[in-house]
């Protein structure tokens, strides 16, 4: 029986997955002990492409409220995401997991520049790819850099790696009746309104038909239990519906 249900998925995680307490900078010990964990995940044989958020260090909407022009602003966040990216593949490396940083604009010698190709044939070299600086744009984020490398590298699913249990039928934190949902279509998170992800990044996941599981990552084993086709969290999906 085959370990991983995936053969190749996209792991969106935000960048307070590198975060000390607060969610604010860069934690080494933290980033290490995911280093170690991402590592040992790799034996299961699921090809991982990472796209790393930066909200840790800078969101852009926060130096736009401090005056910063919001072009400058976004480039500040997207710089943010290439120091997580940095900071991760170091930590993999030092753990003997192969990995290549990959940026979405010219950065050298910090790390390549992304390709779809070069991503696809690193992930087929048994590499973990981390995929930096967004996609290289202000006025966009990081789901929807992973939404867009989801469909570019022809991933099974996106998993969104967040800090709540999945995708709710309200804001559990206001609404007791609020209920998980554990499967749901594209459709009905659009009739609903549901929070899963950026109208961007969910636009492109619905137009391409890339199944996103919205997961909470803090709960001990939880990525592993993903790739071994545990039901955790939500999945949304084109066929999917609540019953
Ligand atoms: N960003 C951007 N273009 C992109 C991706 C990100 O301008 O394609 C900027 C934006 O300012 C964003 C910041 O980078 O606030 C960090 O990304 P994000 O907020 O998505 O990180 P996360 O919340 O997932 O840690």
């Amino acid at each position: 029986m085959p370990e991983t249900v995936y053969q190749r998925v996209v792991l969106k995680l935000s960048g307070e997955a590198l975060a000390g307490e607060g969610g604010i900078g860069l934690d080494f010990p933290r980033v290490r002990s995911l280093a170690r964990d991402l590592g040992a995940l790799t034996r299961l044989g699921t090809e991982l492409l990472l796209v790393i958020g930066g909200g840790n260090l800078l969101r852009g909407r926060s130096a736009r409220e401090s005056g910063v022009p919001p072009v400058q602003a976004d480039r500040i966040g997207m710089l943010g995401t290439v120091m997580n990216a940095l900071a991760l593949s170091a930590a993999l490396d030092a753990e003997g997991v192969p990995v290549l940083a990959l940026n979405a604009t010219p950065l050298e010698p910090f790390a390549a520049l992304y390709t779809p190709e070069r991503a696809r044939a690193a992930l087929a070299d048994g590499k973990v790819v981390i995929a930096a600086g967004g996609i290289g744009q202000p006025f966009f984020s990081t789901d929807t850099t992973a939404a867009l490398r989801a469909v570019e590298v022809e991933a099974d699913c996106l998993l969104k790696a967040t800090t709540v249990d999945g995708v709710f039928s309200g804001d559990p934190r206001k609404d007791p009746q609020a209920v998980r949902l554990p499967r749901l279509s594209y459709d009905e998170v659009l009739e609903r309104q549901l929070a899963v992800m950026d109208a961007t990044a969910f636009a492109l996941c619905r137009e391409h038909a890339v199944p996103v599981r919205v997961f909470n990552f803090m709960e001990p084993g939880a990525l592993e239990r993903v790739l071994k086709g545990e039901p955790l969290g939500s999945l949304v999906s084109e066929k999917e519906r609540q019953r």
